[in-house]
């Protein structure tokens, strides 16, 4: 049986609500307006620990001037019906003083994985995630934290981070919730027009033609080149990058960028057929719409990663 989720905005309130729940604990972080793929986090949560917490909270550190920081939706309202629904129990909604009750001097710089990729488009972002997901996480300290495959990067940031900070969590990543278009679920996704939802389609087509090839034996080149074609066919699509990374390590295997990534993170994924695991990644906008999406897609060699690069389409131009 659900019940509404405890509502709590500033840090007494969060502390006080975290004191009345005994056992373990799992944390969900959001930026609100919730769709499925965050209650599958929520979902998921509930398998894992005593009691699930929900962050709300759009985050000013990990937006740079010029972003959507404004425009981003704010649904409390909804968000705690959604809740309701798959049962979390507490909700910590803070406003940014509760969360930076003096202004943030310090900063957390992760390392060479937060400079390519989301993180070379958005130079500050990595750093404003890694600020607030650390305080979040001391501030509850949950035994779980769920962070879904839908932001890859932020995902192998957080492993670095919380691993080279001894922050005691572990990590549970979630797969991509996507709508039957393909289309993966994004708060941002309400911003399209109808003709641009159609169009950012193309995105998870594009995924799953290099996903094809990977599983046809293409090389990671070949791989990459697969995935543009589609959204080069489809025309009207903004294309930011496209890169073949190792899944574990997030090493770069193929694209035109050339940054190393490997110390600190983890061993490369090797899976039971000996290949290895490997993820593409795709930034574009559609529109004036900034979408990201990833899949991930078998490697043959497990051996000889074919060098370390990434496209950024802005790099061709
Ligand atoms: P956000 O509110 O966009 O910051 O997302 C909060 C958490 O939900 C992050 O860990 C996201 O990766 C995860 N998430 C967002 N969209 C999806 C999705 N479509 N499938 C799985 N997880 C998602």
């Amino acid at each position: 049986m659900t019940h509404r989720p405890v509502l709590t905005h500033t840090r007494a309130e969060l502390a006080d609500a975290l004191s009345r729940l005994p056992g373990t604990k799992a944390l969900v972080m959001t930026m609100g307006a919730l769709h499925s793929g965050h209650l599958q986090l929520v979902r998921e949560a509930r398998e894992l620990a005593d009691h699930v917490i929900v962050t709300i909270f759009v985050n000013p550190t990990q937006f740079a001037p010029g972003e959507d920081f404004d425009a981003y939706p704010r649904t409390l309202d909804a968000d705690m019906d959604a809740l309701e629904t798959v049962g979390a129990d507490l909700v910590w909604a803070p406003a940014p003083q509760d969360v930076y009750p003096t202004p943030a001097t310090v900063t957390i710089d992760p390392g060479p994985i937060a400079r390519v990729l989301e993180g070379k488009t958005r130079p500050t972002h990595f750093a404003g995630v890694a600020l607030v997901c650390t305080k979040v996480v001391n501030l509850v300290r949950p035994d779980v934290a769920l962070y879904g495959q839908k932001d890859a990067q932020q995902l192998a940031v957080l492993r670095t981070v919380f691993a080279q900070l001894d922050i005691p969590v572990r990590v549970h990543p979630v797969p991509i919730v996507r709508a039957e278009d393909g289309v993966a679920l994004s708060s941002r996704n309400q911003y399209l027009s109808d003709d641009e939802r159609i169009r950012a389609r193309a995105l998870s087509r594009a995924l799953r033609r290099g996903a094809e090839a990977a599983e046809a034996g293409a090389e990671p080149a070949q791989i990459v080149a697969q995935c543009r074609s589609v959204i080069e066919a489809e025309g009207g699509i903004d294309l930011d990058y496209i890169a073949l990374v190792d899944a574990g390590t997030f090493e770069i295997l193929a694209g035109t960028e050339s940054v190393p990534v490997g110390e600190g993170t983890a061993a490369p994924t090797i899976l039971s057929d000996g290949s290895r695991e490997g993820r593409i990644l795709i930034a574009a906008k559609v529109g004036t719409t900034r979408l990201i999406d990833n899949m991930e897609v078998p490697l043959r060699d497990a051996c000889a990663p074919a060098g370390r690069l990434a496209e950024h389409a802005g790099d061709l131009a």
